[in-house]
């Protein structure tokens, strides 16, 4: 089972699933208090850009905005409901780039690991709030300036705490590869099975050293700037490489797209279809010699894998 913003599904139920995208997203703090938007006006913006993904054979997004940065689960339910696509939320804490903080609530940041595990264990069991619905897996930020501050490992402990108990596998996105090391020995401190951590953003900087040193010990490789990159040059090779390390079975593709977004001041922040993917991303992989059931693979039964219980 996998749990969908509208309720439970079956794993054979999720289809073409896309690891990493963004529906609504609000980098202006975690406490900053009542929405500044309407729903309509979310739906307005972003529900044609999903419809054109459903059309174009995608049947589930990961949709990867934490409590803190926008996590927003009415207009979740009602995209989800309007565009046919499944959509699959998380619990967990943001403190990616340089916030400091920011994005993670007050009342998080206050109590202790063991809490922040149970307060993220009880959305699991029991659903966030009183909507009922259950996250599908940990999201996680940190490690962008270099190195893990005391903060972001409190989260990472409390995430590595929460899969054990709940079996949900861990999202952490990591942009700057010379941080996964630390990451890795603190999920290695806390006894987690390398299969329950995936490397956001391990596309970022495509450190293919470190690519292949942690995806040996068995982390997960989530290929996730898809829509947010000008050309696709880096992609063929390195998958011809992974191929080539047998670390396919652990690739998972998502674009890092979308999204509405509230900041504090009017700035123009461009839309980036989800649709990129099928529309331009996979012809140009197959261009350049990928094979497409790789793909294929990919993105079902990876994806699949991936948001299981273990
Ligand atoms: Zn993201």
């Amino acid at each position: 089972m996998i749990n969908t913003v509208l309720g439970p599904i079956s794993g054979d139920d999720l289809g073409v699933t896309l690891m990493h995208e963004h529906i609504v997203v609000n980098i202006i703090g975690a406490d900053s208090g009542e929405r500044s938007y309407t729903i309509e006006e979310v739906l307005e913006y972003v529900l044609p850009y999903l419809i054109e993904a459903k059309d174009k054979g995608c049947q589930t997004i990961v949709e990867a905005t934490p409590l803190g940065l926008g996590r927003d689960l009415e207009v979740l339910v009602e995209c989800s409901k309007k565009s046919g696509l499944n959509i699959v939320t998380c619990t967990g804490a943001w403190d990616g780039s340089d916030v400091k903080g920011l994005s993670v609530p007050d009342a998080i940041k206050k109590i202790t690991i063991d809490e922040i595990a149970n307060v993220w264990t009880k959305e699991f069991e029991e659903g966030i709030d009183e909507t009922g619905i259950k996250p599908g897996y940990i999201k996680l930020a940190l490690g962008d300036e270099g190195k893990i501050f005391p903060l972001q490992e409190k989260l990472l402990r409390a995430a590595a705490r929460t899969s054990k108990k709940t079996g949900m596998r861990i999202q952490c996105h990591i942009y700057t590869s010379a941080s996964v090391p630390s990451a890795i020995k603190i999920i290695e401190e806390e006894k987690l099975p390398y299969d329950r951590f995936i490397w956001v953003h391990a596309d970022g900087q495509m450190d293919m050293e470190k690519i292949l040193e942690f995806g040996k010990k068995g982390i997960w490789l989530q290929f996730d700037g898809i829509g947010v990159v000008k050309e696709f040059t880096k992609y063929p090779p390195t998958i011809g490489k992974l191929v080539e390390e047998n670390l396919i079975p652990q690739l998972l593709f998502g674009q890092d797209s979308g999204s509405f977004w509230i900041k504090e001041e009017e700035e123009e922040w461009p839309m980036r279809p989800y649709a990129r993917f099928f529309n331009e991303f996979v012809p140009y992989c197959i261009k350049e010699g990928v094979e497409k059931e790789l793909i294929n693979k990919v993105i079902t039964e990876n994806s699949r894998r991936a948001l299981s219980l273990k």
